[in-house]
């Protein structure tokens, strides 16, 4: 057997993404060496970006993988260093592409990653529960997709998506997402506290710092769609991220009950005030299957009332002078409470379950609108205004 050469060494070794920048360690300058012996054994050290990287066993599995599968390579001998200040610098410059520090990639011209912000009148309408189920079904179609969880409140989208005390590496002052699974980048404002149990009185500039810093100084890549899960209300980072992004387009979701509904169209017509357009509301919790029936009779208990969804719809569709269609209603489904809770969520564990299925769909009406800049509003509003 002849002994490999380092082009095929190199080859093999582009095919190993980071896990957390999602790009081949090949171009961001993590290959430090690369030895071959005659006898076609191996040796390949790996730089780190920071010390105790948390993906390093991955990064171990997949390198190891890889260069075993170049024929004549007899033996691979990985060694993992950690970047110097100087690499780091210049794997950072590689990132930003040369850019500027501190800018949202998202709010440029020629951006085509659809930002998609999941807002609500009210706490505990499901808004987070949406938020990761219609990021795993996006990402089921094949989008790269991030999630921001910018639910002060809550931010309960660790938990829900599996990754509950999870940090995000830091590279000097660039964040990387955390990765999941599910190929679903997550980064939470949770995530920003030095702990996860402490409670920080988040005000209006910290909360405007948190936002940027959530999406500029965090390394997306090129992503498909970005989902923020923002806190309920109407409350200051409405108001940054509509100053920030008015290019992001808003699914509103409600319950079905009255009060529910005229909370969710105070959040809409507060994105349009934004200059923000909203493309859809989500009715959840919409009904209860009957237990006792067979879901042929389709019979529905309407546990909180019925029509929300539709007269959020309604409502805002005259305000705005558009169609703010209802994109789905997602019945009361058990499996999705304790998907949540177990961070499985519903779509990807009972796809055929009826409420995964209102989730596809809303998946499908997104996905299927085309990845670029049509549709964009012009956000033109003086800010001092509010
Ligand atoms: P929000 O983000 O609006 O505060 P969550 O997504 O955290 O709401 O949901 C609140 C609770 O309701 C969670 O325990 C969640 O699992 C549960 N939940 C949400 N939607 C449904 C549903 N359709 N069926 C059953 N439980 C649901």
């Amino acid at each position: 057997m002849s002994t490999p050469s380092l082009e095929q060494v190199q080859a093999a070794l582009a095919t190993v993404n980071d896990p957390e920048i999602k790009r081949p360690i090949t171009e961001l300058g993590m290959v430090d060496s690369v030895e071959i012996s005659e006898a076609g054994h191996v040796d390949v050290r790996v730089l780190l970006t920071v010390a105790g990287c948390p993906l390093k066993d991955t990064i171990n599995r997949d390198v190891t993988a890889a260069v075993s599968k170049v024929e004549g390579v007899t033996g691979v001998q990985l060694d993992l260093g950690v970047m110097d200040a100087e690499q780091r610098g210049q794997l950072q410059e590689i990132l930003r592409d040369g850019k500027a520090q501190r800018e949202i990639p998202f709010g440029q011209p020629g951006n085509l990653t659809k930002v998609y912000a999941i807002a609500s009148g009210k706490g505990g309408v499901g808004k987070s529960s949406v938020t990761v189920n219609l990021a795993l079904a996006l990402a089921a179609q094949g989008k790269k997709v991030g999630i921001v969880d910018a639910d002060i409140y809550g931010h309960s989208i660790p938990a829900m998506m599996g990754i509950a005390d999870a940090r995000p590496t830091q590279v000097d002052d660039l964040i990387m997402p955390v990765p999941t699974p599910s190929g679903v980048s997550v980064i939470s404002i949770g995530m920003l506290k030095p702990r996860r149990d402490q409670v920080v009185a988040w005000r209006g500039p910290m909360l405007d710092r948190a936002l940027v810093q959530m999406l500029a100084d965090v390394y997306w890549g090129d992503l498909d769609a970005l989902l923020l899960d923002l806190p309920p209300g109407t409350g200051d980072i409405a108001i940054s991220l509509g100053q920030h992004l008015p290019s992001a387009e808003v699914v509103v979701v409600t319950t079905p009950q009255e009060a529910a509904a005229e909370v969710a169209e105070r959040a809409g017509t507060m994105a349009s005030m934004m200059h923000q357009r909203v493309i859809g509301v989500v009715e959840n919790m919409s009904y209860l299957p009957c237990p006792h029936c067979s879901p042929e009779e389709d019979h529905r208990l309407e546990i909180f009332g019925s029509g929300g969804g539709e007269r959020v719809a309604a409502t805002l569709s005259q305000r705005f002078g558009y169609d703010v269609p209802v994109l789905a209603q997602i019945p009361l489904d058990v499996t999705l409470r304790e998907g949540g809770d177990a961070g499985a969520p519903i779509v990807s564990t009972d796809l055929t379950s009826p409420a995964a299925r209102a989730l596809y769909r809303i998946a499908d009406t997104l996905g299927g609108r085309a990845r670029g800049l049509a549709g964009m509003q012009l956000g033109l509003t003086p800010t001092s205004k509010f």
